[in-house]
């Protein structure tokens, strides 16, 4: 277990924002967590998915990265700390089939379950059978949990995910070139590694018919592309990223994100919904 005392929670997030937090905490696995938890707290995976406040967290900050995993059969288990990308590393060398489309996802097993992460018309939920959550102080399982359009139970009534039990199918033989194919269309159209940012910032739009409109889209065609609030930026390739282009505050993404979402309304009279967490201390 790490422990820092006043760092600035950018150095933790993807989107390189953020001001101190009273404590943070690297726990690198299950049991490091549930030592951790204590008095007022709150726990992150990889960070990819967060916009921290410009005022920082006057808590315990703690940040879920590490854990074993194992392969059993066509099962996955492991901690919710361990990264997505070597859950799927393994499950393409067991010749496993399901979880390919979400290649290239960054973060960690336990964020892709809070937010039912998904990709290329695959979602991480329904693959999930079990989950081991501490909730209240207590820990239990939560057999088939319920997941919707990048929501969960864990998003809507809390609890932290320490563990999970994934269900594959066996492979065709075709998984690992479907994964490098998605990880060609991601280099090229999403932020690299390098970029500072938090993914996809809205959600795409439902329709009633389930029908998905991207809210890419609907944000190039009222002239996202290119517009700044000071360091932060809409992506050139998609508009649906706000970037951080540097120094950028939480203010300067929020105010950019509000007027996106202002000229969408006005032109399609649709309101966009974050996809990115704005974390907040209330
Ligand atoms: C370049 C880029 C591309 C991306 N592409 C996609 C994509 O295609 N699809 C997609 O869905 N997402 C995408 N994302 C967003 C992000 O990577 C995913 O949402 C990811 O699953 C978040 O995981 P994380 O560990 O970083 O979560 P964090 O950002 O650390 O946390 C996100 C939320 O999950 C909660 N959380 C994290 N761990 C736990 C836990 N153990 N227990 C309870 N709650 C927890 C946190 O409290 C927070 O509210 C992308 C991000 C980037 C930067």
């Amino acid at each position: 277990m790490k422990r820092f005392e006043n760092l600035p929670l950018s150095k933790f997030s993807r989107f390189r924002i953020g001001g101190p937090a009273r404590e943070i905490i690297i726990a690198e696995n299950r049991n490091e967590v549930l030592e951790a938890m204590e008095g007022n707290f709150s726990v992150f995976g990889g960070g990819t998915n967060v916009l921290f406040p410009d005022e920082g967290l006057d808590k315990r900050v703690i940040f879920f990265q590490g854990g074993e995993f194992h392969v059993d059969g066509e099962w996955i288990i492991s901690d919710a700390g361990v990264a997505l990308e070597k859950i799927i590393e393994a499950s393409l060398r067991e010749e496993l089939a399901g979880i390919e489309n979400l290649a290239g996802i960054p973060g960690t097993l336990g964020g892709a379950i809070y937010g039912n992460a998904g990709a290329f018309g695959s979602e991480i939920g329904p693959l999930v059978r079990e989950v081991e959550v501490w909730k209240e102080g207590r820990v239990h399982r939560i057999n088939k949990p319920q997941f919707g359009y990048r929501d969960s139970i864990f998003k809507r009534q809390g609890g932290i995910i320490l563990r999970a039990w994934l269900k594959l199918k066996r492979g065709t033989g075709r998984e690992r070139k479907i994964a490098e194919e998605r990880l060609r269309i991601r280099a090229r159209k999403h932020p690299s590694s390098q970029v500072a940012c938090a993914g996809s910032f809205f959600k795409n739009i439902l329709m009633p018919d389930g029908r998905k409109i991207p809210a890419g889209r609907l944000l190039e065609e009222v002239g996202a592309k290119g517009l700044r609030v000071g360091g932060a930026g809409v992506f050139e390739k998609h508009a649906n990223f706000i970037v951080n282009t540097g120094g950028a505050t939480a203010k300067d993404v929020i105010r950019l994100s509000e007027i996106l979402k202002e000229r969408v309304r006005e032109k399609f009279g649709i309101t966009l919904q974050e996809e990115v967490i704005i974390v907040e201390d209330p």
